[in-house]
Protein backbone atom coordinates (compact mmCIF):
# COMPACT_ATOMS: atom_id res chain seq x y z
CA UNK A 1 0.00 0.00 0.00
CA UNK A 2 0.97 3.59 -0.74
CA UNK A 3 1.09 6.20 1.59
CA UNK A 4 -2.15 8.01 1.65
CA UNK A 5 -2.07 11.53 0.06
CA UNK A 6 -2.08 14.76 1.73
CA UNK A 7 -5.32 15.45 0.99
CA UNK A 8 -6.77 12.26 2.33
CA UNK A 9 -4.77 13.48 5.59
CA UNK A 10 -6.42 16.46 5.52
CA UNK A 11 -9.72 14.50 5.00
CA UNK A 12 -8.94 12.35 8.17
CA UNK A 13 -7.96 15.48 10.66
CA UNK A 14 -3.95 14.36 10.67
CA UNK A 15 -3.25 17.61 8.58
CA UNK A 16 -5.09 20.77 10.08
CA UNK A 17 -6.84 22.17 7.26
CA UNK A 18 -10.74 23.88 7.36
CA UNK A 19 -13.06 22.48 5.11
CA UNK A 20 -15.06 24.95 3.88
CA UNK A 21 -17.39 22.82 1.78
CA UNK A 22 -18.24 19.08 1.50
CA UNK A 23 -20.49 17.12 -0.82
CA UNK A 24 -20.99 13.09 -0.48
CA UNK A 25 -17.86 12.96 -2.32
CA UNK A 26 -15.84 15.60 -2.26
CA UNK A 27 -14.80 18.68 0.18
CA UNK A 28 -13.39 21.54 -0.37
CA UNK A 29 -10.16 23.42 1.36
CA UNK A 30 -8.17 26.34 0.57
CA UNK A 31 -5.01 26.51 -0.63
CA UNK A 32 -2.01 26.92 1.68
CA UNK A 33 -0.21 28.71 -1.18
CA UNK A 34 -2.95 30.54 -2.94
CA UNK A 35 -1.90 31.99 -6.47
CA UNK A 36 -5.11 34.42 -6.40
CA UNK A 37 -7.47 36.14 -3.99
CA UNK A 38 -9.37 32.94 -3.69
CA UNK A 39 -7.63 29.76 -4.11
CA UNK A 40 -9.71 26.86 -3.04
CA UNK A 41 -9.20 23.46 -3.71
CA UNK A 42 -11.91 20.77 -5.13
CA UNK A 43 -11.03 17.19 -3.80
CA UNK A 44 -12.61 13.62 -4.24
CA UNK A 45 -12.95 12.02 -0.79
CA UNK A 46 -11.09 8.95 -2.63
CA UNK A 47 -8.10 8.93 -4.27
CA UNK A 48 -8.11 6.66 -6.53
CA UNK A 49 -8.08 8.69 -9.36
CA UNK A 50 -4.22 10.25 -9.73
CA UNK A 51 -5.92 13.14 -11.96
CA UNK A 52 -8.52 14.60 -14.33
CA UNK A 53 -8.07 12.00 -16.86
CA UNK A 54 -8.38 9.17 -15.09
CA UNK A 55 -11.58 10.25 -13.23
CA UNK A 56 -13.27 11.78 -16.78
CA UNK A 57 -12.58 7.67 -17.72
CA UNK A 58 -13.37 6.14 -14.36
CA UNK A 59 -16.01 8.16 -12.70
CA UNK A 60 -17.90 10.97 -14.76
CA UNK A 61 -20.07 11.90 -12.39
CA UNK A 62 -18.14 12.38 -9.44
CA UNK A 63 -16.16 14.53 -12.10
CA UNK A 64 -19.08 16.69 -12.54
CA UNK A 65 -19.83 16.60 -9.17
CA UNK A 66 -16.49 18.60 -8.52
CA UNK A 67 -17.58 21.15 -11.15
CA UNK A 68 -20.98 21.91 -9.07
CA UNK A 69 -18.87 22.41 -5.99
CA UNK A 70 -16.47 24.40 -7.76
CA UNK A 71 -19.33 26.62 -9.07
CA UNK A 72 -20.80 26.99 -5.68
CA UNK A 73 -17.43 27.34 -3.74
CA UNK A 74 -16.82 30.34 -6.12
CA UNK A 75 -19.85 31.87 -5.45
CA UNK A 76 -19.50 31.67 -1.54
CA UNK A 77 -15.96 33.02 -1.55
CA UNK A 78 -16.40 35.45 -5.02
CA UNK A 79 -18.56 36.47 -6.89
CA UNK A 80 -19.71 33.69 -8.77
CA UNK A 81 -16.85 34.01 -11.78
CA UNK A 82 -13.92 31.30 -11.71
CA UNK A 83 -10.91 29.85 -13.33
CA UNK A 84 -10.80 25.53 -13.05
CA UNK A 85 -7.56 24.16 -13.38
CA UNK A 86 -6.57 21.06 -13.35
CA UNK A 87 -2.56 20.70 -13.56
CA UNK A 88 -2.04 16.96 -15.20
CA UNK A 89 1.44 15.50 -14.87
CA UNK A 90 4.59 16.78 -13.29
CA UNK A 91 5.74 18.79 -15.99
CA UNK A 92 2.29 20.80 -15.89
CA UNK A 93 3.12 21.56 -12.22
CA UNK A 94 0.85 18.83 -10.66
CA UNK A 95 2.81 17.87 -7.42
CA UNK A 96 -0.13 15.91 -5.55
CA UNK A 97 -1.25 12.74 -7.52
CA UNK A 98 -4.92 12.25 -6.08
CA UNK A 99 -6.98 14.55 -8.31
CA UNK A 100 -8.16 17.89 -7.72
CA UNK A 101 -9.45 21.42 -9.02
CA UNK A 102 -7.75 24.38 -8.51
CA UNK A 103 -10.50 27.19 -8.01
CA UNK A 104 -9.31 30.50 -8.54
CA UNK A 105 -11.45 33.43 -8.56
CA UNK A 106 -10.97 37.21 -7.56
CA UNK A 107 -8.84 39.61 -9.28
CA UNK A 108 -7.91 37.33 -11.71
CA UNK A 109 -6.50 39.96 -14.14
CA UNK A 110 -3.54 39.81 -11.62
CA UNK A 111 -2.78 36.22 -11.53
CA UNK A 112 -1.01 34.16 -14.25
CA UNK A 113 -2.77 31.18 -16.13
CA UNK A 114 -1.51 28.68 -14.07
CA UNK A 115 -2.29 27.54 -10.54
P1 LIG B 1 -0.86 20.64 -7.77
O1 LIG B 1 0.50 21.30 -7.77
O2 LIG B 1 -0.74 19.15 -7.55
O3 LIG B 1 -1.73 21.00 -8.93
O4 LIG B 1 -1.63 21.24 -6.52
C1 LIG B 1 -1.37 20.85 -5.21
C2 LIG B 1 -1.77 22.02 -4.35
O5 LIG B 1 -1.92 21.57 -3.02
C3 LIG B 1 -0.72 23.15 -4.32
O6 LIG B 1 -1.29 24.34 -4.84
C4 LIG B 1 -0.35 23.25 -2.85
O7 LIG B 1 -0.16 24.58 -2.43
C5 LIG B 1 -1.52 22.58 -2.15
N1 LIG B 1 -1.14 21.95 -0.90
C6 LIG B 1 -0.10 21.08 -0.70
N2 LIG B 1 -0.07 20.69 0.60
C7 LIG B 1 -1.12 21.31 1.21
C8 LIG B 1 -1.60 21.27 2.56
O8 LIG B 1 -1.07 20.62 3.46
N3 LIG B 1 -2.71 22.04 2.82
C9 LIG B 1 -3.35 22.77 1.86
N4 LIG B 1 -4.44 23.48 2.22
N5 LIG B 1 -2.91 22.81 0.57
C10 LIG B 1 -1.81 22.10 0.27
Amino acid sequence: MSEPSVFTRILRGEIPSEIVAESERAFVIRDIAPKAPVHLLVIPKTEAYRDVVELAAGDPSLLAELVELARDAAAAHSDGDFRLVFNTGAGAGQTVFHVHAHVLAGGLEEASLGA
